[in-house]
């Protein structure tokens, strides 16, 4: 069979190199492949390949590849076997690998290494032809002595074993059919021998050595087997046929070390079985453990289930089902951890102790989900990791952000070819304990596809009715999650569905002020930076104006993430100075900038009084910390990328300030107009959405039903504003989407403007919704807004009059920095937006006809 003279293998040979197992010609092994040079053989040879000649590849025993595909290939085993690739089946689980089946056909030398990379290749030749055989250095008589005394043996170990088995009666067929000089290989390959004794058949090349070497190893399998029969009285079955071509390691001495490997994995087997039974999983998970072990314990090792269940039963194994940490809640430490982890957000961390309050009076999780709401980078998932910290628990973040599957949370089954758990019981599995703080990160980029919702599995986790026999459809069975503390973190509510926002409470997380943004900075976000930087208080000097530099010039932002980001942009570029020794060059130029005086003020105001470490003091003498003024600003982040612009764009008719909110927190928004002769169209650019659209029609009625009013012509002096003329309004950035009724004032403020030829004053910003009638709506967002307004400069602010409840929320000084119209209709909108105010003719004269 497999060394017939048919077979001629190519003279080159893609290379396998193997070291768990030996393949003899004529016998089949299963084998798995993850190692670089090998993965990328079976891609590009058997994968890719289309003739038959391209799944001939050749394996070398004994010869392990190395883990990355740098590393020299070590030295090969001179002898390897070529072999047909019959089956490649693929798997990413646990990591990417391939199974191959693969049947040895006959033996090959290696005569010359062509190429290492990316899969070696050689120049073989082959060495198993029968007419070899035949005219060997010995007689053909004393071969044939010696195979027929192979055959006896043979013969008289196969009828040893169960012939009623149609496998047993095949192979007692297969001995006489097949020609000798294939029977070493074959009967090696089936006997149980080490991988020792493989090789050493399989270097055999000369066929007489091959004969001598193989019979002792029949003798040894046939007393084995006559021993056992020996101890055991009843018949075999099927299965146990199995255990009886086992060989007796009492006979011989000489395999026990390496029979040791494969008893080892038995063991293991053993050991699971035995951890199983130690731990403490509920009553329905140890009853499927149980099952699924015997079912291990009759499958080949080389059987991909194999993998599949020995996986599962080990996440059974090391998943918390009783393992938790104790909650250590002290209220009065739960603060001074939140104050000292967190500047500013009073109301988040008052509502944050509230909760942790009831829940230790309560002592039960039962009750709503904290759902922090707001903008990047303000701390909600800080906070997350802080309440971890004084309750005492673990913590895990799971990131939610474009999760479009519901197997995602709720695992795959394990019928599925990589088939893994969900993130809640790999989360649980990481942290260990059954009770660690579940951070669901952004909640509300959570997607739906066709592989189902993952928020209707989410529902089933976060209901407390519910999560205490979530089942993964993984594990399959029950877990309990009721001790698991969950909280989320949103941008918006907009997108939660609305089942899932109505288990969770919302904390609304509003963005910071410039100056809560400074202190953040040096309390927080700078020594964190100089740690993670290597860097010192000694070696670095970072003053406040420099921080509010980087806040108004570098940074548009709610949050402080791209604040911490350029933080660490500069403490990069000092720890290079730093490390260069560079330092001195900095102080000359320094002392040109006009701001360097301004900055020296607060550097000896901020200077620590900290020792000097001994590395400190090689690196920096201690009286020359490097300053960062603007001009070093400069240098390290380049040219500012925000400018004060906003009076500079007001500068004609026909533009006005919103206000706008967004996920990322409020903006602010310029609206223009222009007209020109026309049809009386209305042109409207900027991506905007529907509402949008209607608040500017809305704008323009009114304005048209108030034109006289306000005496507003257009070019020709009609008060028909859109007789003869066409109007643009246009909404800058106009990669971004759009939305809202809020523009509604913005837009009547830019048209009053345009068609009255006066200016909007440059340090006013409004938002609110209209009214056909002129009334001025309520919007939502009033704090963001204000905040950004705040951030751009900008000085009196327009709101709707039912909006001022919501001023309360904003942190005093920066009330007291703004100047707040409250209005209830456009016309006071107007009034406030023009210097001077915007007169209206109608109330002039009603004015004076009462006097
Ligand atoms: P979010 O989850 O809201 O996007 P993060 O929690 O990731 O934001 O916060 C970003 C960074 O800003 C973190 O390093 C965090 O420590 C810091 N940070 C945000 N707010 C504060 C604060 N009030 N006090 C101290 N550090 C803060």
């Amino acid at each position: 069979m497999a060394a017939g003279s048919a077979i001629q293998i190519p003279t080159r040979l893609p290379l396998l190199l193997t070291h768990e197992s030996v393949l003899l010609p004529g016998s089949t092994m299963r084998t798995s492949v993850d190692s670089p040079r090998n993965m990328q053989l079976v891609r590009s040879r058997l994968l890719k390949g289309t003739s038959l000649r391209s799944t001939i590849i050749g394996v070398i025993p004994n010869t392990s590849d190395p883990t990355s595909d740098c590393d020299d290939l070590p030295n090969l085993h001179r002898i390897g076997t070529a072999a047909l690739a019959v089956q490649v089946v693929g798997s990413n689980w646990p990591k990417p690998h391939y199974t191959l089946l693969v049947t040895g056909l006959c033996r090959f030398q290696i005569l010359q290494l062509l190429k290492e990379k990316p899969y070696p290749v050689a120049e073989v030749q082959q060495l198993d032809r029968l007419e070899q055989f035949t005219n060997g250095h010995k007689s053909e008589e004393e071969l044939g002595e010696l195979s027929e005394q192979f055959y006896k043996y043979a013969v008289q170990l196969v009828e040893m074993l169960d012939m009623s088995v149609p496998a047993v009666a095949k192979l007692r067929r297969l001995l006489d059919n097949l020609p000798r000089e294939a029977l070493p290989d074959i009967l090696t390959s089936i006997i149980r021998t080490t991988n020792q004794e493989k090789l050493q058949i399989l270097d055999a090349v000369r066929l007489e050595e091959r004969f001598k070497m193989t019979i002792p190893l029949l003798v040894r399998q046939i007393e084995g087997l006559k021993l056992l029969q020996k101890t055991r009285k009843s018949k075999q079955d099927d299965d146990k046929r199995v255990v009886a071509i086992r060989p007796n390691r009492r006979i011989s001495h000489g395999s026990i070390t390496e029979d040791e490997e494969e008893e080892e994995d038995h063991d293991d087997v053993v050991m699971l079985e035995k951890k199983i039974r130690t731990s403490s999983m509920s009553e329905q998970a140890l009853k499927v453990c149980l099952k699924e072990i015997k079912r291990l314990k009759k499958m080949p090792q080389s059987m991909p289930e194999y993998a599949l269940t020995r996986n599962y039963l080990e996440l059974m194994v090391e998943l918390p089902w009783n393992k938790s940490t104790k909650d250590r809640l002290e209220i009065r430490a739960a603060r001074i951890v939140l104050d000292n982890d967190h500047y500013a957000m009073e109301k988040l961390k008052k509502r944050v102790l509230e909760y942790l309050a009831v829940r230790q009076l309560k002592n039960n999780l039962k009750g709503p989900i904290l759902c922090f709401v707001g903008p990047p980078g303000v701390g909600k998932t800080s906070v997350g990791r802080s309440i971890a910290k004084t309750l005492g628990r673990e913590f895990h973040r799971i990131a939610l952000g474009g999760v479009c599957d519901q197997s995602d949370i709720r695992g795959h089954r394990r019928t599925y070819v990589g088939s893994m758990p969900g993130r809640i019981i790999n989360g649980l599995k990481t942290v260990g304990v059954n009770n660690p703080v579940f951070l669901l990160d952004e909640v509300d980029k959570l997607a739906k596809s066709l592989q189902g919702d993952p928020a209707a599995a989410l529902l089933e986790v976060l209901d407390p009715e519910q999560n205490h026999s979530f089942t993964d459809h993984y594990l399959n069975v029950a877990f309990d999650l009721s001790q698991v503390l969950f909280i989320a973190t949103a941008n918006t509510t907009a997108t939660i569905p609305p089942a899932l926002l109505d288990r969770m409470e919302v904390i609304q997380v509003p963005g910071y002020t410039q100056e809560e943004k400074i202190e953040i900075a040096h309390r927080h976000l700078i020594p964190k930076q100089l740690e993670q930087h290597g860097l010192t208080p000694q070696q670095i000097q970072i003053p406040q104006v420099t921080t509010l530099g980087i806040i108004t010039r570098y940074t548009r932002e709610a949050g402080v993430r791209a604040l911490d980001r350029k933080l660490g942009a500069i403490c990069r570029a000092v720890a290079v100075k730093v490390a260069e020794g560079q330092h001195k060059e900095a102080k000359p130029d320094r002392a040109e900038v006009g701001e360097g005086e301004d900055c020296k003020e607060h550097v000896t105001e901020d200077a620590k009084p900290e020792s000097i470490s001994d590395t400190a003091d090689l690196a920096l003498p201690p009286e020359m910390p490097i300053l960062i003024d603007f001009h070093a600003l400069k240098d390290i982040l380049g040219p500012p990328m925000y400018d004060m612009e906003v009076s500079e764009r007001l500068n004609q008719p026909g533009v006005a300030i919103g206000l706008a909110w967004t996920p990322l927190g409020g903006e602010i928004m310029f609206v223009e107009a222009s007209r020109m002769d026309g049809e009386g169209q209305l042109t409207l650019t900027g991506q905007l959405g529907d509402v949008m659209k209607e608040s500017a029609h809305l704008a323009i009625s009114w304005l048209r039903s108030n034109a006289k009013r306000y005496q507003l012509t257009n070019a020709s002096g009609s008060f028909d504003l859109l007789d003869n003329t066409d109007i643009h309004l246009h909404f800058p950035a106009g990669a971004v989407t759009k939305d809202g009724p809020s523009a509604g004032v913005t837009i009547v403020t830019c048209l009053a403007s345009l068609f009255s030829g006066r200016l909007v004053c440059s340090d006013v910003a409004m938002t609110g919704e209209i009214t056909l009638r002129g009334l001025v709506l309520p919007v939502g967002g009033i704090k963001d807004k204000v905040l950004a307004a705040h951030r751009a400069g900008l000085k009196r602010i327009i709101i709707p009059q039912r909006n001022e409840k919501d001023l309360e929320e904003i942190a005093g000084h920066v009330r007291q920095e703004l100047t707040f119209v409250l209005a209830a209709c456009l016309d006071q909108v107007l009034n406030a937006a023009f210097d001077g105010g915007f007169a209206a003719k109608a109330r002039l004269e009603q004015l004076n006809s009462k006097l």
